[in-house]
């Protein structure tokens, strides 16, 4: 039997309260104390993953070292707490009946009628537990998507109600809802968290922690009065105020003793204060900076906060480590043309062009990088941004007009960026790019070796297409050079090129590893080379 201790976050009244940023604050709470702690995303939809899901649906696909395409939450959870995940830490409703439909064709159930309960559940249940054994944990955060209440989340439900009976104090059940101030009342209103506790009392669990996301402080009058509806101690009912930044939650929750009422409730006796000196030295480096730059985000997708969450944190994480805020400029790469790209990037420090699927945007992306290599501002391209950093090099330096990648336009009489020989056979589109970490050698004497300071580096990886190989001795001899290789597979994997201040492309994904603990080198750098540009420091 596991020892784990499992902690439920489920979330009520409404979306988007922020439950994956409170299990990530447990998670770093339990942590900072010494604990084993993982966690555990369910997602109550139907797909398999969010691999195929358009980030208009449900935001950035985050990718693990095992390659796994799964929900951004995870990526919270990494940058809190400095450890890797793995698939096993997101669960779909569409993985659960996947392996029960395929166990049914087996004839694994004997002839039994196979139900939501039992067998749904079981294999909820099996998930949970498997995650827990395998890594032995002191506690498993899991976090259910959705909010109580939702038909599909009903499963979920069930199954911590099942664990619930079968675990007893093992389990804790956090509860996470909004409290709304009305102005025209000007009161904190408790009606919309005692309805979502009912309606999970309806579902036979009793939350042991109330987090009552709130604009303002709640009164003693109201925890009481959150306590006597929902039956609860007052010390368990949790404000959860607005903060400027998501990396204050773990902060702000350990002062409302949210940590120490779930060990209470756990029974697990600890009396050392969890150890988050570094992270309260990362906050104050992110709430005083000396300097400040500006930096633009080109992509497709720059409508939709959750587009580019990694990007975004990344920069959060280097700007503090460069003691700078990061201003981002969002640009949407349709609105790039000749004729706009100087206006649109006026007073820019430096320039990210985004990963991304699709021909939309395209040329916006290639004008923007052409623009940032003839003024010499630092660029960072990721993966679809590096290639469309090769194919500008090759149209409008190497004079392969119409250069392209076959991903665009299948018929290009320049092919520079093609679809991997691995990829060419594959014909369905969920979990066959090539995902996840990677080895790359770096050359010595190149940008990135000095940034990196090692040779040999693994970063994670999602893409089909590739640097078409046939014309590496023609970019090479014009200056845009090869400097990180995978070598195995051949693979160019980072471009620079020679003469620019800061020009960098990379076909992997550095924002998935860039964690408060250890910001990843590449932002760090181009954060640097952007204050650099800006004239508020000098070079190195
Ligand atoms: N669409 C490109 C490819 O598949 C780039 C992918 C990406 O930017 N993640 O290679």
């Amino acid at each position: 039997m596991s020892k784990t201790k499992f902690i439920f976050v489920l979330g009520g009244v409404s979306s988007s309260l922020g439950k994956g940023i409170i299990s990530s604050s447990i998670a770093k709470l339990l942590k900072a104390r010494g604990f084993s702690v993982t966690i555990l995303k369910l997602d109550p939809y139907i797909n398999i993953d969010p691999g195929t899901l358009n980030p208009y649906e449900h935001g950035e696909c985050y990718v693990t070292e095992d390659g796994a395409e799964t929900d951004l939450d995870l990526g919270h959870y990494e940058r809190f707490s400095n450890v890797p995940t793995s698939q096993a830490n997101n669960v779909t409703t569409g993985i659960i009946y996947q392996t029960v439909i395929n166990k049914e064709r087996k004839g694994e159930f004997l002839g039994e009628t196979v139900q939501v309960i039992p067998h749904i559940t079981d294999e909820i249940k099996y998930r949970i537990k498997m995650l827990a054994n395998k890594g032995n944990y002191d506690f498993l955060v899991t976090e259910i998507g959705g909010t109580v209440g939702d038909i599909e989340s009903l499963p979920y439900i069930e199954a911590v109600r099942q664990m619930r009976w079968e675990l007893g104090r093992n389990c804790i059940v956090v509860h996470l809802t909004l409290v709304p101030y009305l102005a025209a009342a000007g009161e904190l209103k408790t009606k919309p968290t005692q309805h979502s506790v009912k309606t999970l009392l309806e579902s036979g669990v009793q939350p042991d922690i109330i987090v009552c996301r709130t604009e303002k402080h709640l009164s003693e009058n109201l925890k009481n009065k959150i306590a006597l509806f929902c039956n609860v101690t007052s010390s368990s009912v949790i404000e959860c105020i607005d903060a400027e930044s998501i990396y204050e939650v773990p902060v702000l929750m350990h002062k409302e003793h949210l940590d120490d009422e779930i060990l209470s409730k756990a029974k697990v006796r600890c009396d050392a204060e969890p150890e988050l000196t570094n992270w309260i030295k990362f906050l104050d480096k992110l709430k005083h900076p000396k300097y400040e730059v500006n930096i633009g985000l080109v992509g497709k997708y720059v409508e939709l906060k959750d587009a580019y969450k990694s990007i975004n944190e990344s920069f959060v994480h280097a700007g503090a480590d460069n003691e700078c805020k990061v201003r981002i400029r969002t640009i949407h790469s349709e609105s790039i043309t000749d004729a706009t790209v100087a206006e649109k990037l006026e007073g820019l420090d430096g320039v990210l062009v985004a990963p991304g699927f699709g021909h939309r945007g395209i040329e916006g992306k290639i004008t923007a990088i052409r623009y940032v290599r003839e003024h010499k501002i630092p660029f960072l391209g990721i993966c679809l941004g590096m290639q469309c950093a090769v194919i500008e090099f090759g149209r409008n330096i190497l004079g392969l007009n119409e250069a392209n990648s076959t991903e665009f336009d299948t018929e290009t009489p320049y092919p520079v960026i093609d679809m991997m020989e691995m990829q060419k056979k594959i014909s369905g589109m969920g979990g066959t790019m090539r995902l996840g970490a990677y080895p790359c050698k770096l050359k010595k004497g190149s940008k990135v070796y000095d940034i990196y300071k090692t040779e040999n580096i693994s970063e994670r990886h999602r893409h089909r297409f590739e640097f078409n190989n046939e014309y590496l001795t023609q970019y090479q001899k014009a200056g845009m050079t090869p400097v990180g290789i995978n070598e195995k597979d051949n693979l160019v994997e980072i471009m620079e090129l020679k003469g620019h201040p800061w020009f960098i492309g990379v076909q992997f994904h550095p924002e998935y590893k860039s964690t408060v603990a250890s910001p990843h080198p590449l932002f760090r750098a181009f954060v640097r080379a952007a204050l650099e540009y800006s004239g508020k420091l000098k070079k190195k």
